[in-house]
């Protein structure tokens, strides 16, 4: 059976490894990618980073300026648009002279807004020598602050007012969690800025991307990044969230046709569902820490109930809901059932 892709003819596809590797890497992914793009009539930009920004300094760096010689071989041989990341003024100047289509700017770049403006500052720079950049994505910072993300979308779109780039905003979560708050605060104030999914660091997970990548069509978001390698598991790096290109196939639909309004509540869905996986985290973590208590207790022949302690909790929790309007007997009542569990924990 054929799998019929319908892609909104505006949604953006953002395809390729994490890490431009060698040139046959680059080159094999690409070749892969651009057979799925014809089979299936998904077009995409060729995405591979070329500075890596790592965690740690021991691990793969990224080629640096040679790779980018790959990415135009890429667009000459497949006819595609490129992106890579930019991270310092040199990034892109080098870019930008290697007639890189896209830029995008990482989490943890999008953390610091000196190292933002620096960016904008060196694409104003270029703006009227280079003509050829088509846009800019803007991902979200490494911490939830939707504020810094909007204010790094304007310090880009003020860098490239009046010419024809344009700025997007790709939602990557933080950590491996996706941050729907942050993202629909953002959609919310810009609704004018495209919104595209990046499900490959968003769980880190390359078992998880289909799931995620339904969040396109549920949220009417614009597209996606899928990090995609011809051969992951020799990946150099983000080894485990690269999907292999004839895997796009297996995943039905990117982001089928349907409309984008109405999409409102599903938004608020989305941020219920990620209130609850905290609240659960951290009655998951709040039992942990009373089993040790528990079992310090135990070893110190003290009873489970002490009433004194059980009277301190119950006035915090009269502050702690007051302070957020919330009612003190509803608090109560939940937080009787948690301790009931708790003292049968540390039986
Ligand atoms: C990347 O896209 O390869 C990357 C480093 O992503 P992020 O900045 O979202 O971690
Ligand atoms: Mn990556």
């Amino acid at each position: 059976m054929s799998i019929q892709y319908s892609v909104i003819s505006s949604q953006i596809y953002i395809l390729g490894p994490c890490s431009a590797e060698s040139r046959e890497q680059v080159l094999e992914t690409a070749r892969e990618l651009s057979a799925f793009s014809c089979q299936f009539s998904v077009p995409f930009i060729f995405r591979a980073g070329v500075w890596k920004p790592r965690t740690r300094p021991e691990t793969f760096q990224g080629v640096g300026e040679p790779a980018l010689e790959w990415l135009q071989e890429v667009k000459r041989t497949y006819g595609v648009a490129v992106a890579t990341e930019v991270a310092t003024p040199e990034h892109v100047e080098a870019a930008l002279k290697a007639g890189i289509d896209y830029l995008w700017i990482g989490a943890r770049t999008s953390a610091n807004p000196l190292a933002v403006q620096a960016i904008a500052d060196s694409i104003l720079d270029f703006r009227f020598k280079i003509f050829d950049l088509k846009g800019i994505f803007v991902k979200n910072p490494v911490n939830q602050d939707a504020e810094l993300w909007l204010g790094n979308i304007a310090r880009l779109e003020k860098a490239v007012y009046g010419v024809g780039c344009k700025v997007y905003a790709i939602h990557r979560g933080c950590g491996h969690q996706p941050c729907w708050s942050m993202a629909h605060k953002v959609r919310l104030a810009r609704p004018d800025i495209p919104m595209l999914l990046d499900p490959s660091h968003m769980s880190g997970d390359a078992n998880q991307v289909p799931e995620l990548l339904k969040k396109v069509e549920e949220l009417g978001l614009d597209g996606a990044m899928i990090e995609v390698h011809a051969h992951p598991e020799q990946a150099l790096s983000d080894k485990a969230q690269q999907i292999r290109p004839k895997e796009l196939g297996d995943l039905g639909s990117l982001g089928a046709l349907g409309s984008l309004e109405d999409k409102e509540l599903n938004w608020l869905r989305a941020e219920i569902d990620e209130l609850d996986e905290r609240l659960w985290d951290t009655i998951a973590a709040r039992m942990d820490v009373s089993k040790r208590i528990g079992e310090w207790k135990k070893e110190h022949g003290v009873t489970p109930l002490q009433p004194e302690r059980y009277q301190e909790i119950v006035e915090r929790i009269n502050e702690l809901t007051n302070e957020r309007g919330l009612s003190t007997d509803f608090a109560l009542r939940i937080w009787e059932q948690i301790h009931e569990e708790s003292l049968k924990q540390q039986k």
